[in-house]
């Protein structure tokens, strides 16, 4: 039966350091749900394009006056400096995209993930690992062709990262690809099937099924 009322949408949080393969994990998840009920939010960051981003796509590429201008106007709905860069959700934004039903991840790192805590606590928070720290060595080598130091620093980044883990709902461990994919997806599955929003969705089919006053027994 057609639904007539829209859930609000769910709120996601993915976390990892860099290297443990969130980016592409969202990616995938998204390209398989690709009906628009879904979508990544778009940051602001103060941080200067890498080759390949586009404004308005990966981020929005924002100085440091016009970032502190919209810290002060309360226009993020968190912000953080990670590593000596600003970065920041927008406010109306995620709450525009909620109300219309559509699920948001927030791809933001610990301290982002505290303050959307304390604003929303329906939110679901994952952190992401990769299997091993040889693993993660690999995977931040096979990137470029950064020195030992440049490598030693961001392993280290990504420990001061990683220490954070136990502060999210769900911890997904990236070692087959496939299998995390799926298992994010199961997160992200079982959340949209809580019974506050299933009702609100298939109210229509609930009525049918038990009557009017039965349907919503509270
Ligand atoms: P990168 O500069 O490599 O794209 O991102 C660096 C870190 O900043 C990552 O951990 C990423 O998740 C985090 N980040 C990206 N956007 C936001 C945001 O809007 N808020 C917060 N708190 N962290 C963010």
């Amino acid at each position: 039966m057609a639904t007539k009322t829209v859930a609000p949408g769910n709120l996601f949080i993915v976390a990892a350091p860099s290297g443990a393969g969130k980016s592409s994990l969202i990616r995938a998840l998204l390209a398989r749900h690709n009906d628009g009920s879904m979508q990544v939010s778009v940051s602001s960051t103060t941080r200067a394009p890498r080759p390949g981003e586009q404004d308005g796509v990966h981020y929005h590429f924002l100085s440091v006056d016009a970032f502190q201008k919209r810290i002060a106007e309360g226009e993020f709905y968190e912000w953080a400096k990670v590593f000596d860069n600003y970065y920041g959700t927008s406010r109306s934004v995620i709450e525009d995209t909620l109300q219309r039903g559509i699920d948001v991840f927030l791809d933001i790192d610990w301290q982002g993930a505290q303050q959307v805590r304390e604003a929303y606590p329906e939110v679901r928070s994952i952190f992401i690992v990769p299997p091993s720290l040889t693993a993660l060595e690999q995977r931040l080598r096979s990137r470029g062709q950064d020195s030992d130091e440049v490598i030693a620093k961001r392993m280290a980044k990504a420990q001061s990262e990683m220490s954070h883990y136990h502060e999210f709902d769900y911890l997904l461990v990236n070692g087959d690809f496939d299998q995390t994919l799926h298992e994010f997806e199961h997160i992200v599955m079982a959340h949209r099937h809580r019974m506050p929003l299933q009702q609100v969705r298939y109210a229509d089919t609930l009525k049918d099924l038990l009557g009017s006053s039965a349907a919503f027994p509270y």
